[in-house]
């Protein structure tokens, strides 16, 4: 069975809010087994919710409405879904008694719109709302002939939640053959989303049954893996064996294969080593020293570090001798080198990790321009290098710049 979201409201269509229930519903249907194939916002208008509740039934088995159950005038899902089914509405007089009950506990006095909360879909199931005045709705039948489950959730996302976990769960996975769904996520560093692509879209094509979304961000690859079935074994049997095939093709690029961020993952290593890590930044400004702290228990395997912008404060804090940022300027390959040994040299740490580059926007030349970082580690056997032409703006290139950084600790503890 597959399912469609329509949320209902107008805040949706402004920049100020954003449709999340759609998110929490779709991971819930997923669970199940159902796929969502349709999503919508669709603002507070009685004939366009009309029309979008009759696309809906007329191709998706399952509609699930979040929001417009309110009591006031622009709150229209209930009388819009009445009308695309044909399906009267009714006041219930039980609910109306609730209502009251809910105000009257609070020394309140209901006002007369409210009573619009009592109004109920023909056939309809009242689902209670535990957390609000607005009970959901649940409709099962036959519409034009196809078999629909329709379902009316109320808007605020702690009222939509509880009302599902409650009412609605179960009473949908009873209505669902059985399927159990797995997935894995594989988590991949510092290559590009085309030449990710190229070389595993070979295997995704081996694994028909096993659906695959790949998500890019910067520096970041997740591929996601998701798989059906009838027992939760052979569910998970068909998405490990996709996600292994594709780790053996992209090897070591893959840092995570159960979720964890990166900067878990170098936390790992670290104390798995038992080696501990500092850091002197110029263009990252503090990014990578939050990045790694971001992860709880840090302090067992983060010395700290600098930010060293000003060039007197690259020598003062991490020993760069200012001849050699004369020489060489502050964005160079021996600077990267110098911040790096001479962090950890401060702060006595097994690693040390120096970043130099051009963040921009302004500031670039044409020998050194925006985006150019270097990237150094410094450890007992030596300092390695990597410079990088990173794309983007300031926010994309520091966050890339990073990203390196904490790859090349990974790796070089791996
Ligand atoms: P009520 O009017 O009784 O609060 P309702 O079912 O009519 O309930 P709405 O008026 O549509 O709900 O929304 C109430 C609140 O919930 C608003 O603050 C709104 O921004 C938030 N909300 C509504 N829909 C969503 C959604 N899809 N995702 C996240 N928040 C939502
Ligand atoms: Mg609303």
């Amino acid at each position: 069975m597959n399912a469609e979201i329509i949320a209902v409201g107008s805040e949706l269509l402004t920049p100020f809010r954003t449709d999340t229930n759609s998110l929490y519903l779709t991971e819930e249907l997923n669970q199940l087994g159902v796929e969502v194939i349709f999503k919508s916002v669709v603002g507070d208008d009685f004939a366009r919710l009309v029309a979008a509740s009759q696309h809906a039934l007329f191709r998706s088995d399952i509609i699930v409405f979040s929001g417009g159950l309110g009591p006031t005038e622009d709150d229209l899902t209930r009388e819009a879904v009445s009308e695309a089914l044909g399906a009267p509405l009714h006041r219930d007089e039980e609910i109306l008694a609730a209502i009251e009950r809910r105000f009257a506990a609070r020394g309140w006095k209901m006002s007369p719109n409210n009573a619009k909360q009592a109004e109920v879909l023909e056939g309809a199931v009242v689902l209670p709302n535990p957390n609000g005045t607005a009970p959901g709705q649940w409709l099962s039948g036959k519409f034009d002939g196809r078999e629909r489950i329709v379902i009316l959730l109320p808007g605020p996302p702690h009222e939509l939640k509880a009302l599902f976990e409650e009412a609605c769960r179960e009473r949908l996975r009873a209505k669902l053959p059985t399927a159990f769904l797995a997935t894995r996520v594989l988590k991949v560093a510092m290559l590009g989303e085309s030449q990710v692509d190229a070389r595993v879209a070979p295997i995704y094509k081996r694994f028909n049954d096993v659906q695959t979304t790949i998500l890019a961000g910067a520096g970041e690859i997740q591929l996601h893996f998701k798989s059906r079935a009838e027992t939760l074994q052979a569910a998970q049997t068909r998405v490990d064996e996709a996600a292994d095939a594709v780790e053996e093709e992209l090897d070591d690029a893959v840092y995570s294969r159960e979720g964890q961020s990166l900067e878990q993952i170098v936390g790992y290593w670290l104390q798995m080593r038992n080696a501990t890590l500092a850091v002197a930044e110029s263009c990252t400004g503090g990014l990578l020293g939050e990045r790694i702290t971001s992860v709880g228990g840090s302090s067992r395997y983060f010395a700290g570090g600098a930010i060293v912008y000003a060039n007197a404060v690259k020598s003062e804090l991490a020993g760069v001798p200012g001849e050699m940022i004369e020489r060489h300027g502050a964005v160079s390959r021996e600077v990267a080198a110098a911040l790096a040994e001479g962090i950890r040299y401060r702060c006595e740490s097994t690693l040390g990790i120096g970043i130099t580059g051009v963040a921009g926007p302004g500031g670039g030349t044409p020998n050194k321009p925006v985006g150019l970082v270097f990237h150094a580690l410094a450890s007992a056997g030596g300092t390695e290098v990597i410079e990088r032409n990173f794309p983007g703006d300031r926010k994309r290139i520091r966050w890339f710049a990073t990203t390196l950084a904490l790859d090349m600790v990974r790796r070089k503890l791996m």
